[in-house]
């Protein structure tokens, strides 16, 4: 069966850099023979925030309202708004999800977040046993692919804005892998406003050779949730650390065992 890509698009504009990498992405993998499905949401006007109109009928404590309780209520009961239910079809339906963006305050525009905020609902997308290597959508990958303004050079472990490898650990550690997606390594468009046209052509003439290999792909590594201990705060387990102990580098960028961070841990697999 053909696979379902979805993409979750955020650019205001058609001209954009953004647009030709999406617009490329959903060539390719259509002329593999996936269906894919763009969630445009500038287009869309997609709502940013996470409030109680994300709920319809009563709430369960108007007094109090707890966003993370109250929407999972509302969605295991079908009072969630048709905006989330209709992304949650989608994102139940793909294998892969591409989140296309360009760099905002070292992170996903707001409209995305917004997007993470709402649909990423508890009791869908995660639960405190569900999460992690035994998240939800382990059996589904996701990725980032987005465009900065600043040259590679900036956001290396010297750069000013430093390692790049820090900044993308919240949003595929703390988003998607908590989610329990595969994470594949992120396609970054260095500077494309910044740098000669031809250099834009070879980045995307880049990404649709990699789009062509892309279901493929092996994810990047995270620690497994089995190696840390429940009961002890979810620390690293002992016998890991020992384990751990003579190498050079930690784990992860977030479990670095006070060693250097693991260079490119976040950016390429099998590193
Ligand atoms: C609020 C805000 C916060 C920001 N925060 C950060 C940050 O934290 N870190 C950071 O590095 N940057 C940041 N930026 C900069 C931002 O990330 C870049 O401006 C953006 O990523 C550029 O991508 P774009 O698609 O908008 O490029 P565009 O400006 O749309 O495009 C760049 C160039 O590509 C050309 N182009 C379009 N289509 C094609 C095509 N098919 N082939 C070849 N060329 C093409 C366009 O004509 C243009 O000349 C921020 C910007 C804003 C507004």
């Amino acid at each position: 069966m053909a696979e379902k890509i979805l993409i979750v698009y955020a650019h205001q504009s058609a001209g954009s850099f953004n647009a030709a990498a999406k617009d490329a992405a959903v060539k390719v993998l259509t002329s593999q023979g996936c269906k894919v499905e763009v969630s445009d949401l500038y287009a869309m006007k997609f709502k940013a925030s996470a409030t109680a109109e994300d709920v319809t009928g009563t709430v369960k404590d108007a007094e109090h309202f707890q966003y993370g309780e109250e929407t999972m209520l509302a969605w295991k009961e079908g009072r969630l708004s048709a905006d989330i239910t209709e992304e949650h079809r989608k994102l139940s339906e793909a294998a892969v999800v591409i989140f296309q963006f360009p760099m905002y305050w070292f992170t996903v525009p707001a409209i995305m977040k917004g997007w993470m905020d709402r649909v990423l609902t508890l009791g869908f997308a995660y639960t405190s046993e569900k999460r992690y290597s035994q998240g939800i959508f382990k059996d589904k990958k996701a990725m980032l692919s987005f465009t900065t303004g600043s040259h590679e050079s900036m956001f290396s472990a010297n750069g000013i804005n430093g390692d790049m490898n820090v900044t993308l650990w919240p949003l595929q550690n703390g988003i998607l892998h908590y989610c329990g997606f595969q994470v594949l390594a992120p396609q970054i468009f260095w500077a494309p406003p910044h740098i000669p046209s031809e250099a834009r052509c070879s980045m995307l003439e880049a990404w649709r050779t990699r789009l062509e290999g892309l279901l493929g792909e092996t994810p990047l590594y995270f620690t497994p949730s089995d190696s840390f201990d429940g009961g002890r705060g979810f620390q690293l387990k002992e016998d890991i650390q020992e384990k751990h102990a003579a190498n050079k580098f930690g784990l992860t960028v977030g479990t670095h065992l006070g060693k250097p961070l693991p260079p490119n841990s976040q950016i390429k697999a099998g590193v």
